[in-house]
């Protein structure tokens, strides 16, 4: 065996997977056919959780050079009239104790994330196509590599889940935009401050302001109009005429894309997964496309590496799929929701107003898998709240933790560190009494006063503690 973990593809999805696989004590050998990240405009919106998941696996600083907090969001109709959205105070923090949305750049993030792989060990294989798949052997241009696990995280046209013969499901939206990144050359230029989904009949618009000088347009293409012609320079240099001229944006990257919403029917054949797009696909008005992606990543890799420790049956990778396929549903039926808003305040016509920005559409959480207990906290992730100018995760560490007020410390199994909590700092959670069981990815696996019958519980997952 060359490594514990095979991982197809080294975009944001596989790097994470990766990263926290090896920071969780695996061997991983990683492989991408291309050699540069990838170019052209995506990802630009990322939430608090996953900024947390960056601090946890030690990228907070690389994350906070390519990122600027988001001021807010909202969904404008064609005389841009707020319909719904959100703003945010500077400064704010979510419940992750972050900002609860960061505008960032793609390819800076991705370089940040190969450093950081080399860094903690990945061996990482750029310029490596995989070309087929024998069980956990994966086939490359460059000689085989076997491991004891394989994650496809090889994006939406995904080879091994083509492979795997695992069909997608639509979730029913399905429309061509075309998107451009430029650079503010003008900083008077009077753009907006907050994200918005422009809802005009003449052509429904979304504006993002990225990080630094980006700013980010992704217009909804009319019917009749090609990719071909809409993904020149001049056509959008149209687009843009009623933001700037070209003497005041400067037009960088410019690529036409569907925007549709899938997912998976399984994520996971034997010791073969699937993470990320190869897994789940999304409109982005949400901005979580890749933050689901890298949910599945920080779920999957604590639990390979329980397995690998002795410290779990390898049950517990049932809860992969059990878990992450209907979390991710929640997330893509959300975001094609909010493109069916978005096409209703500008078409008219019946949508949920409560898919927008500041909604109030609550986000999904672990229904099932490695949890237990009826709380209703069981399931979503622990908050992190700033203490002492500093995020409580340090106290929890990178392993399961057992947060507590109870003095007399119960009978907690090895691997589980038991940690003080002031119960005013997790309100309705943390209370006299009670223990939190935390998992390594800080989802909460059970809300108990009696902590031993929840970890035997938690032994019809899989795990064991050892
Ligand atoms: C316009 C737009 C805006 C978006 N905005 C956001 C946003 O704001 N927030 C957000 O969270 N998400 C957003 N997304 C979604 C996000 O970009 C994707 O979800 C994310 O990039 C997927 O990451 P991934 O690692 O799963 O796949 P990819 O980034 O596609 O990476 C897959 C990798 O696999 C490699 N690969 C494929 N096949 C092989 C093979 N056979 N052998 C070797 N390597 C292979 C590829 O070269 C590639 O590097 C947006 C997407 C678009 C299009």
């Amino acid at each position: 065996m060359d490594a514990d973990l095979v991982v197809v593809g080294c975009g944001p999805v596989g790097l994470m997977a990766a990263i926290r696989a090896a920071q969780h004590g695996l061997s991983v050998a990683a492989v991408d056919r291309l050699t540069e990240v990838y170019p052209l405009p995506r990802a630009i919106g990322m939430d608090d959780e996953i900024q947390r998941l960056f601090a946890t696996a030690g990228m907070l600083d690389g994350l906070h050079r390519c990122s600027t907090p988001m001021p807010g969001a909202e969904f404008q109709d064609r005389y841009g009239t707020r319909v719904v959205g959100y703003d945010l105070e500077p400064g704010s923090v979510g419940p992750h104790g972050h900002p609860p949305v960061v505008a960032f750049d793609q390819p800076s993030l991705e370089r940040l994330m190969q450093a950081h792989a080399r860094a903690v060990g990945v061996d990482l294989r750029l310029g490596v196509e995989v070309v087929g798949l024998s069980n956990t052997t994966v086939h490359t241009d460059a000689g085989t590599i076997t491991g004891r696990w394989v994650l496809g995280a090889d994006g939406a046209s995904s080879f091994v889940r083509k492979h795997l013969d695992i069909a997608l499901e639509d979730q029913g939206f399905d429309e061509p935009w075309v998107v451009t990144d430029t650079t503010l050359l003008d900083p008077d230029l009077p753009l907006p401050r907050n994200c918005i989904q422009h809802c005009d009949p003449a052509r429904v618009v979304t504006f993002v302001p990225g990080h630094g000088t980006r700013r980010r347009w992704e217009f909804q293409l009319q019917p009749g109009e090609t990719h071909d012609e809409m993904s020149t320079h001049e056509r959008v240099a149209e687009l843009l005429a009623p933001w700037g001229t070209a003497a005041e944006l400067q037009i960088d990257r410019v690529a036409v894309y569907r925007f549709h919403a899938t997912v998976a029917e399984r994520f996971r054949v034997g010791d073969v997964f699937i993470a990320g797009d190869a897994a789940h696909q999304m409109p982005p008005f949400n901005g979580q496309g890749m933050c689901a992606g890298m949910r599945d990543a920080d779920n999957l890799a604590w639990k390979l590496a329980a397995v690998a420790a002795g410290q779990a049956d390898p049950t517990l990778l049932d809860s992969y799929d059990v878990e992450r396929r209907p979390h991710a549903r929640g997330q893509v039926e959300h975001a094609a929701d909010a493109g069916r808003l978005i096409n209703a305040i500008a078409h008219g016509g019946e949508a949920a107003l409560e898919a927008g920005y500041g909604g109030g559409r609550s986000f999904p959480h672990l229904e099932a898998g490695c949890v237990t207990g009826a709380h209703r906290r069981v399931g979503y992730p622990f908050p992190q709240p700033i203490v002492d100018g500093m995020g409580y995760d340090r106290a929890l560490g990178d392993g399961w933790a057992a947060v507590t007020t109870v003095e007399d410390r119960p009978d907690l199994p090895a691997g589980v560190r038991a940690v003080d909590a002031d119960p005013a700092w997790f309100p309705g959670l943390v209370e006299s009494g009670i223990t939190v069981l935390v998992r390594p990815d800080r989802y909460v696996a059970a809300v108990t006063d009696d902590p031993t019958s929840a970890v035997r519980a938690l032994a019809a997952a899989g795990m064991r503690f050892g």
